[in-house]
């Protein structure tokens, strides 16, 4: 599943279907790329009360450290957490949160995300995974079973109203 687009609503899409998931006693875990390590979202306090699994592995966003390597070398780390929890069978639902800006800014090839997806698609049907994030590339989208894309029609950023606690943190 693909949740892209610029309008608000992937990262709290599969928030919600992990809400859901988690009713059905199916096990999940979400994996966080860009978001900054250091800091506690509103979802960490809810994940943990619903036994749901985050890891948040991030810098921050690209601009927070100017430093294309580094970027690059978290990108990596994190990857490799996901091909970890994949491997592992032990999940039914896994999400991989900002994996698609990753992707979009060339820190991870395309191709060799996508060649690890088949190998579990074919290990473990059984397995949902998402993916978000803005500006999904075609090979993406065409991989995938489910896209959604978000679409801006109005938000109040554009008004000046900055990021508020429990609706975007
Ligand atoms: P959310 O986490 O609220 O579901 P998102 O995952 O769709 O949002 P991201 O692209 O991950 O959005 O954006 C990161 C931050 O920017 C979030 O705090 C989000 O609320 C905010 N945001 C999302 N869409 C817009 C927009 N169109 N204009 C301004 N800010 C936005
Ligand atoms: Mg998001």
């Amino acid at each position: 599943m693909v949740h892209t687009g610029n309008g608000k609503g992937k990262t709290t899409c599969a928030l919600g279907l992990m809400m859901r998931a988690a009713g059905r006693g199916l096990k999940c875990c979400m994996i966080q790329f860009m978001k900054s390590r250091n800091d506690r979202y509103g979802e960490h306090e809810s994940a943990e009360k619903l036994g749901i699994e985050v890891h948040t592995m991030g810098d921050g966003f690209t601009w927070d450290t100017k430093n294309p390597e580094q970027d690059i070398k978290t990108a990596r780390d994190t990857w490799a957490l996901c091909v970890e929890k994949m491997r592992s069978g032990d999940y039914d639902l896994l999400v991989f949160d900002e994996l698609v800006y990753v992707l979009s800014y060339k820190m991870l090839p395309v191709e060799e995300v996508l060649d690890e997806f088949r190998t579990i698609r074919a290990a473990q049907p059984a397995l949902h995974i998402v993916v978000t994030g803005r500006d999904a590339p075609p090979e993406l989208i065409e991989a995938a079973d489910l896209v959604t894309e978000m679409t801006e029609i109005k938000h109040p950023f554009t008004a000046g109203i900055r990021a508020q606690q429990g609706i975007e943190f």
